[in-house]
């Protein structure tokens, strides 16, 4: 038998449940996160439940854990389906809006808002590179563990936030994803977060040095404008093992560490993981 059932959940300090009903075989789905856009939310389900987002069947866990994130730009409701036991039902999860800082800056040369012509193929190849490495689904789950700011003593100055926007000559520019920590070129960057290292470019165009480190189920620190990169492709991370030190690589204006989350290509924000001291 084949049903699809729908239902709407409602945010309550954080924790979600779904319909509880004596008799609702769903009853036992719940979610923990953070329900904003940027946000993220980890769920429990049952072993040997499907749980899909869109076209994406979403891994579980041996226990039954998963992982969905919310974008930047996410629409409410964030729409995913559960499969149980013959049963499809289809949940609606309100999303709570930001609202990003967006500065306007005209009358610049072009030349300062379009990059050379020469250098667009190059640009292309680079982002369809860290497109692949984002949509990795591997089976770890340090995305579930504690995560720490990725700078050990001084927590440096944040310069930059999530979701922020520049309008240049009128062009929208990508929004900034990341969070950017300004600090001395070489200080010591650290693993916020256990993984493996799953995408390491010395010299991209716009983020220069860049490592990416997979904390499983879609999870991925990015890290950008690196000096160093002091870890290899494939090499597991502990979470506050050194991978590398910060520097301006890059299209940077000064040393900074511009630390991003994503969950496939899902921009998420890294205050929602961890917050300097
Ligand atoms: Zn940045």
């Amino acid at each position: 038998m084949r049903r699809r059932r729908f239902a709407f959940l409602f945010a309550l300090c954080c924790v979600i449940a779904g319909p509880a009903h004596a008799q609702d075989p769903f009853a036992e789905f719940q979610l923990t996160g953070v329900f904003d856009q940027g946000g993220y939310a980890i769920g429990q389900a049952r072993p040997g439940d499907r749980l899909t987002v869109g076209e994406r069947a979403l891994r579980l866990t041996t226990d039954g854990r998963f992982l969905i994130g919310f974008h930047r730009d996410e629409s409410s409701p964030f729409r995913f389906s559960l499969m149980r036991d013959g049963a499809t039902t289809d949940y609606a999860l309100p999303l709570k809006a930001r609202e990003y800082a967006i500065q306007r800056i005209d009358g610049l040369p072009p030349k300062q808002v379009t990059p050379p012509a020469e250098v667009l193929a190059r640009i292309r190849s680079e982002a369809e590179a860290a497109w692949i490495a984002r949509d990795r689904d591997s089976a770890l789950t340090d995305f579930e563990g504690r995560f720490d700011w990725p700078l050990q003593g001084d927590p440096g100055v944040i310069t930059g936030v999530y979701g922020s926007q520049r309008i240049l000559n009128g062009e929208p520019r990508q929004p900034h994803y990341g969070v950017d920590i300004a600090a001395p070129t070489g200080t010591p960057v650290l693993a916020p977060a256990g993984g493996v290292v799953s995408f390491i470019h010395e010299d991209m165009y716009f983020s220069g040095g860049t490592l990416m480190i997979d904390h499983g189920h879609g999870l991925a620190s990015t890290f950008l404008h690196m000096e160093t990169i002091e870890v290899a492709l494939g090499d597991a991370v502990a979470r506050g093992q050194r991978i590398g030190t910060l520097g301006a690589s890059g299209r940077a204006t000064g040393p900074h560490l511009d630390w991003r989350v994503n969950w496939f290509q899902s921009r998420l924000d890294p205050m929602h993981f961890a917050s300097p001291e």
